[in-house]
């Protein structure tokens, strides 16, 4: 039994080129765009040999996928920090990558939330959402294999995982906009860097964490930590702006983040 998970993100997402794609009218076609890269992602995983494609819905709280328009082949992660997910997991992949926050020229940069993250911080080394999901899925021995977003986003991953396989979909012009490929042309690129980093998993080197390990926040403001603080065990308050806490090792996609 080989399965390939794919976590996915709305922000990196082929031919989503404006901000208010997230919220606004073009919201529906955004997520409607995040099935096709989804489903071009799985059939790569199985054009690569692999016995099962586990995903998740990872955009905002969820809901951005109506199941029934994904592959039937493939089946939707419920509980994402459950370890148990990477059970004969020989893969894992994201579609819609977006990159770290304060990333010059990235559609739509940010971390966890544009609204309030100033900055993340593993061990003292500002990081994204990639490094976060290839410390989870590296905790169990699966290798971060494939990406599809912009130009940025896919060069912070290869920037920590080399070899990492990558499917450019389109690039920044600062944060709001994007020049994107057509779809047909996303949509094959995204099958074959799936085919191609599945194949290729067994070579494709883990990301780890040192452990006992530093997660900082950063916010943009103090009100924030204001209230927060005494809210969430485990976190200490280091300055105006910025929260801490020390994780012995990564069980959970949660120990990586707020809650
Ligand atoms: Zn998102």
């Amino acid at each position: 039994m080989k399965k390939a998970i794919i976590m996915t993100d709305l922000e990196g997402i082929s031919l989503v080129d404006t901000a208010d794609m997230m919220t606004g009218d073009g919201y529906d076609y955004a997520c409607r765009r995040l099935e096709a890269d989804l489903n071009a992602a799985i059939a790569g995983c199985f054009d690569a040999g692999v016995d099962a494609v586990w995903y998740v819905d990872g955009h905002g709280g969820g809901k951005n996928i109506y199941p029934a328009n994904i592959d039937p082949r493939a089946f939707q992660i419920i509980d994402f920090n459950d370890p148990g997910i990477f059970d004969d997991c020989i893969a894992y992949l994201e579609t819609g990558l977006h990159a770290k926050a304060g990333t010059l020229n990235a559609f739509l940069d940010h971390t966890q939330s544009s609204a309030t993250v100033h900055d993340y911080c593993i061990n003292g080394v500002a990081c994204g959402e990639f490094a976060q999901g290839a410390a989870y899925c590296g905790a169990y021995g699966v290798p971060f294999v494939m990406v599809s977003g912009d130009r940025a986003a896919c060069g912070e991953a290869a920037a920590l995982v080399p070899g990492i396989a990558c499917a450019i979909v389109k690039e920044a012009r600062g944060r709001n906009k994007a020049v994107c490929v057509d779809a047909r042309e996303a949509e094959k690129r995204i099958r074959e860097a799936a085919c191609d980093g599945v194949e290729r998993a067994s070579q494709i080197g883990l990301w780890t964490i040192d452990c006992p390990a530093e997660i900082r926040f950063h916010f943009h403001h103090t009100w924030y930590c204001d209230n927060m603080v005494g809210t969430l065990p485990g976190w200490r308050r280091t300055d105006g702006r910025t929260v801490v806490k020390t994780i012995e090792k990564v069980v959970t996609y949660r120990d990586l983040n707020l809650c």
